[in-house]
């Protein structure tokens, strides 16, 4: 029986901005999700039962919600925000080596990352890809608008660091890096309530019923960020796509979203002798069962390891680019002395 017109595997980066998309066109989404959805009143405990099956509405999104399950306590959220089950009484799925790297849940690896969005290096992308960088850029801009994509606050260690670069290396004003020079990060968090802006005389509350709205500059991006306080679950300042593009996705109506269903295989039949695909198979991660989703279309994405894992062991056409193209991270540094009254 089909079950949705698009299946998507994964609900971390990549996922809800696809769902989004294809809800907006009027296409039936379904989402399945190994991992829980936190700040959601269909699962008001994610990590001690099972709660609700699906949720397709903003409705079910609670701000408040969230902040009761987003402590901030790092040991704690380490166990909330991992590879692995929901139920907390069960370990991780070890086999991705590093438990903190990939996050399962409602907003995927950006629930913990740190909302830098820099565009990849036009060279890296045109000497290296079977795509064109300027193909990207539409793509890039809608994203970074999407999530008020802006150049990060300056606070003045950043300001030393500007210090250090000038003279040197030119300001970089475009999003295209194309050529060396030092710039502020484009980051996705929003920007900070004006307020903060002024050197340290600001004396209020960090709430948003003291009006506080942006970053509130606290710092727990590693441990889901769910400020400011009393914020509601669409105008938290960190926009991982939980909070960026999961509740568009809903907003379309074509969209639903299924937690805890860690998808096993993907089903093809033979087209003029092409596999093509016809839906998947999930496992309940509560209670073990499986079922089956049929679907005119499968989009993969679980993620760098997970997406090529599911393919290579699904009856899938062979692709050169399946489990490639991943690139490196770099994190450039200027490193100088500075006169220590400059400092
Ligand atoms: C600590 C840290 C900081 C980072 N900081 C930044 C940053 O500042 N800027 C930046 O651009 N990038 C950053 N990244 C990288 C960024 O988070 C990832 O590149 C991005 O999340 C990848 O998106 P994705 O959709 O491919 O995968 P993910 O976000 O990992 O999402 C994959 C989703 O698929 C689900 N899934 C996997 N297998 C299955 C299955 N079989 N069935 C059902 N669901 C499945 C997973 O549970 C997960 O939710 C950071 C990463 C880390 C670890």
């Amino acid at each position: 029986m089909k079950s949705a017109d698009v299946v998507i595997v994964g609900a971390g980066g990549d996922g809800p901005a696809a769902a989004m998309r294809l809800g907006q066109f009027g296409v039936d989404v379904l989402v399945l999700e190994a991992g829980p959805w936190h700040g959601n009143e269909e699962w008001p405990n994610p990590h001690e039962e099972p709660g609700g099956e699906l949720s397709g509405s903003t409705d079910d999104l609670s701000g408040e919600l969230l902040e009761q399950q987003w402590t901030k306590r790092e040991q704690e959220m380490a166990g909330k925000l991992r590879w692995g089950p929901a139920d907390y009484d069960r370990g991780a799925w070890r086999r991705q080596g590093t438990v903190l790297s990939t996050i399962a849940g409602v907003g995927g690896t950006t629930l913990h990352y740190t909302g830098c969005h820099p565009r990849a290096y036009p060279s890296a992308i045109d000497d290296g890809f079977p795509i064109d960088y300027a193909d990207l850029v539409p793509y890039y801009r809608e994203v970074e608008d999407r999530l008020n994509v802006t150049p990060a606050p300056t606070t003045h260690k950043e300001e030393l660091y500007y210090q250090g670069c000038r003279g040197e290396y030119d300001l970089l004003t475009s999003k295209n890096v194309d050529s060396t020079g030092y710039r502020p990060q484009p980051n996705a968090l929003l920007r900070p309530d004006d307020r903060l802006r002024h050197d340290g005389d600001y004396d209020g509350g960090f709430t948003a019923a003291d009006g506080m709205d942006g970053d509130t500059l606290a710092g727990v991006e590693t441990v889901g960020n769910p400020h400011p306080v009393g914020a509601d679950y669409e105008n938290k300042a960190k926009r991982s796509s939980n909070v960026g593009f999961v509740p568009p996705a809903l907003e379309t109506g074509n969209v639903r979203i299924r937690p805890n269903a860690f998808v096993t295989d993907v089903h093809t039949e033979s087209v003029m002798g092409t596999p093509q695909a016809t839906g998947v198979t999930y496992r309940d991660t509560w209670d073990g069962t499986t079922e089956r989703v049929d679907a005119d279309v499968v989009v993969l994405a679980a993620g760098a390891i997970e997406t090529p894992r599911l393919w290579l062991n699904s009856d899938l056409p062979s692709n050169e680019w399946v489990g490639k193209g991943m690139t490196l991270h770099y994190g450039d540094a200027v490193i100088g002395l500075w006169e220590e009254k400059e400092l």
